[in-house]
């Protein structure tokens, strides 16, 4: 883990938007010429929750964070471990169809 680890964004060729998930068309101008762009994978995380009574097929407490990431990215992600607070930083990576969260060692 590590400040320079990357994560998979789509980037717009028409308005330069960075968005996730990478699949479909741009969210600002609805242009389909998108390309693969490595963003920072670490951001902040403007909001946690944890569910008690989780979706079939995950286990409770199943941990949720929406983060920030450093291009201005939002993602909802899975959290493997503790619950981070809001404003700390974690690292996001994608796994599978998902997104997973977890939080930054201090440096
Ligand atoms: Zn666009």
């Amino acid at each position: 883990m590590s400040g320079s680890a990357t994560i998979e964004l789509s980037l717009c060729r028409s308005c330069h938007t960075r968005f996730l998930p990478t699949d479909g068309p741009c969210p600002k101008c609805g242009s389909v010429d998108c390309v693969p762009y490595a963003g920072g994978a670490v951001g902040k995380v403007l909001a946690a929750t944890e569910l008690l009574v989780p979706a079939t097929g995950w286990q409770a407490p199943h941990r949720l964070a929406l983060v920030e990431l450093t291009d201005a990215v939002r993602v909802l992600a899975v959290v493997d471990g503790p619950s981070p607070s809001q404003g700390a930083l974690v690292e996001v990576r994608k796994d599978g169809e998902i997104y997973r969260a977890r939080s930054e060692p201090s440096p």
